[in-house]
């Protein structure tokens, strides 16, 4: 039968059988009426018709009866379900349970059949009409802001927290950067892209969403993408609750914001910066100034100091070669000055031809000067600017935190005044803003200069010092003390150049030469004179010269040149070397013990903590400072701790010479605390080896020490 011709309609169906326009089809029921709201009603009889006509039109609603000739019971309404999709279905029926079925698989609403005359049926398709355009405007508008969303960049996310799946629309995934078919719906496609040190930062933001403390989720973090690429990635969302107030899902997007950062960044950049060399602008220098003002040290100062270039006579080059040379000049100057920078130093351009250097962690003016002398070495170096080569010079300020400033902005301007001055000087130059300083300064690095001539034509003598043997009143050591032979200023000792022997490294060869000598000498006297055959030679040794490369090696060899045994020698280390070195110093006076020398602990008493290393069987002798030699104090003082480190010694094998010994009544109580030998200005000073020979030949008969009638030595 053809469909057509049961088809009742009010007319306005075409030829080819199509119906202009949404309308509302009923099959296997009479609605009696032909339109419901503004749409015509076309009525079918079976469920084949219904399914041919559905072909070629489209039903706003469709309204059938379960019970049709042709067909009945559920399979009818999935039928039309399977044809039409989203089409809303009313279905009528009497029985409850397959009315409870057709709502399950997709009916939109049913109606009893008595129940369905047109003054109720109307109204409900109506109402069913409604809710389904919402929808489906819903529908439509999501997919349409999916598109929107998509096409602008930013990939849309949909965190089922049910399934544990993310939902990646493709613009998503084309930001984490992996292709559609390879996108999962795990959320650590994500997760595990997150630059490690945002990680943490965005699940506190995703708690913080969930737990309801933030209204949205947002959080920009770094993203390593699936190519290897780092990307600035904006991710935003928003959770879904239910009723009680679970969080379900969370949806929201991704937005690459690499671009924008990189351009906030350089726009930053630019606004710190000096556009032409691409140093530190002023701004950024007077703010690191400040920083490292702010950064105190142990002491509480901060050390830096703030040098002040400026170009000699810069306009000349602009007006002689033009403004493009000028700049040329200006870019490789500032080029020079950054080369001479340690780590977490600055150069700035100040404005014009002027620069600024910002030095940190200096104390003294030496380095300052240093680096003032190379720039000004630098700067002057010949610059090409197209065939021409010209040659700029700089005069530089000095100013170092040591005069006390209070704020960046006093220190740059002291350090633009000491450049004028430098200036006024006849420029080319630098000036140091604070005059003692600049004195110190120069008279550091003049004895520097000396210090290192003084090595190369060797300008030093040793001097050395009795060690007394308590008991027999002999000499059964000496130290030996190194003196310089200053040209102008006559003998100088240690306390006016080991520190800056010690800084400039100078302290190596010096002390090399000191121990060389000092073999050569007490070998010498073992050998020619019989008082001093067991007499043992005790030097200083540097920490430098201890961590010598090839030390062990070379003393040997100097031993063995002198012809002194190694049991002869004592090494003498301070207490402060010992603690400070660490474990490749422990390792190096274990070799120094291996080749058979005996080590010393000189000053002992100074530093506490050296205590310590008196039972790890390393040292043989300990040399008490001064200041404890001092308070033995005679018999009766009543200081334990002179007695209390002798009485430790004795019990631990190890040897005590006390140091400094000035007065027979130290000498006395030393005696009777058990010490047994000692030095200092009592028995003898530090002496040329001629008078050190005859000290040793003939001891002072009052040196004998018949135990405990010291003060009588005046007798002798
Ligand atoms: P030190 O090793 O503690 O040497 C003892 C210092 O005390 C010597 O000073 C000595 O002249 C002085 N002295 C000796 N007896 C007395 C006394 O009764 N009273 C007082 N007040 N002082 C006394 P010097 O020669 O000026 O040496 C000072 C320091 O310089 C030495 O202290 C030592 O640490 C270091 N030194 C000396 N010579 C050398 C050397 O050749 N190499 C190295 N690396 N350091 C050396
Ligand atoms: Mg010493
Ligand atoms: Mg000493």
């Amino acid at each position: 039968m053809d469909g057509s011709d049961s088809l009742c309609s009010d007319g306005e169906q075409a030829e080819d059988g199509s119906v202009p326009g949404p309308l509302i089809l009923m099959v296997g029921y009479d609605a009696r009426t032909t339109r419901i709201g503004d749409l015509p009603v076309i009525r079918v009889e079976r469920l084949a018709e219904a399914l041919s006509f559905l072909d070629q039109n489209e039903a706003a609603v469709i309204v059938v009866d379960l019970d049709l000739p042709d067909t009945n019971g559920i399979s009818t309404l999935q039928r039309l379900l399977d044809r039409t999709g989203l089409t809303p279905v009313v279905v009528l029926v009497d029985d409850h349970d397959l009315a409870l079925k057709a709502l399950n698989i997709g009916a939109s609403a049913y109606l009893p059949r008595n129940a369905a005359g047109p003054g109720v049926l109307g109204p409900l398709v109506e109402s069913v009409m409604a809710t389904t355009r919402n929808s489906a405007d819903l529908h439509r508008r999501e997919a349409r802001l999916r598109v929107a969303v998509d096409g602008a960049g930013d990939g849309l996310w949909e965190w089922n927290f049910r399934t544990g799946d993310v939902y990646f629309s493709p613009r998503c995934s084309a930001i984490l950067g992996f292709s559609e078919e390879e996108a999962t719906d795990a959320p650590n496609r994500w997760l595990d892209r997150v630059h490690e040190d945002d990680l943490k930062f965005l699940h506190a933001r995703l708690d913080a969403h969930i737990e309801g403390a933030r209204g949205v989720f947002e959080c920009e973090h770094r993203l390593v993408n699936g190519f290897g690429d780092p990307h600035w990635i904006l991710a935003r969302g928003r959770a879904v609750r239910d009723l009680e107030g679970r969080v379900t899902s969370i949806a929201g997007f991704l937005m690459d914001t690499t671009d924008r950062r990189r351009q906030e960044e350089q726009a930053i950049h630019r606004s710190l910066h000096d556009e032409l060399t691409g140093l530190a602008n002023r701004g950024l220098f007077i703010d690191r100034v400040e920083r490292a003002m702010s950064i105190p040290d142990r002491d509480g100062g901060a050390f830096l100091s703030v040098l002040f270039v400026d170009l000699d006579h810069f306009k000349k080059v602009n007006d002689l070669y033009g403004h493009a040379a000028g700049d040329k000049v200006l870019r490789e100057v500032g080029r020079r000055l950054e080369s001479v920078l340690r780590p977490g130093d600055t150069v700035a351009r100040l404005g014009g031809d002027e620069f600024g250097i910002l030095l940190v962690n200096v104390i003294g003016a030496e380095l300052s000067i240093h680096i003032a002398e190379r720039v000004l070495q630098l700067v002057s170096q010949p610059i090409a600017v197209g065939r021409n080569e010209m040659v700029v010079n700089a005069s530089i300020g000095i100013a170092t935190s040591e005069s006390g400033y209070e704020d960046a902005a006093s220190i740059i301007d002291d350090a633009d005044l000491a450049m004028y001055r430098a200036k006024s000087l006849g420029r080319s130059r630098y000036q140091i803003c604070n005059p003692t300083m600049h004195h110190k300064a120069m008279s550091r690095i003049n004895l520097e200069t000396e210090l290192r001539q003084a090595v190369d034509h060797h300008q030093f003598e040793m001097h050395y010092q009795p060690i007394v043997d308590l008991d027999s009143g002999q000499v059964a050591g000496v130290e030996a003390m190194v003196r310089w032979q200053h040209p102008e200023q006559g003998i100088l000792t240690p306390s006016h150049f080991i520190e800056v022997a010690e800084t400039s490294g100078l302290i190596v060869p010096l002390g090399w030469r000191v121990i060389e000598d000092a073999c050569n000498q007490v070998g010498s006297w073992r050998r020619d004179i019989p008082e001093a055959e067991n007499v043992f030679l005790s030097v200083n040794v540097s920490p430098k010269i201890l961590m010598d490369n090839g030390m062990c090696d070379r003393l040997q060899a100097t031993l063995a040149k002198a012809d002194l045994p190694a049991s002869a020698m004592i090494l003498e280390f301070s207490e402060a070397v010992i603690l400070d070195q660490g474990d490749r110093a422990q390792g190096r006076l274990e070799e120094l013990r291996a080749l058979g020398v005996r080590l010393a602990i000189d000053d002992f008493g100074l530093e506490h903590g050296s205590i310590s290393q008196l039972d790890r069987k390393l040292f043989n002798m300990l040399k008490l400072d001064p200041t404890i030699t001092k308070r033995v104090n005679g018999v009766s003082s009543g200081d334990r701790l002179p007695s209390s480190l002798i009485g430790i010694a004795a019990q631990l094998g190890i040897e005590v010479v006390a140091e400094g010994v000035e007065t027979s009544e130290q000498l006395e109580a030393l005696c009777g605390i058990g010490c047994r030998m000692a030095q200092g200005f009592w028995f003898a000073t530090p002496a040329v080896p001629e008078t050190v020979e005859n000290t040793i030949v003939t001891p002072p008969r009052w040196w004998v020490n018949p135990r405990g009638v010291w003060k009588s030595w005046q007798q002798y």
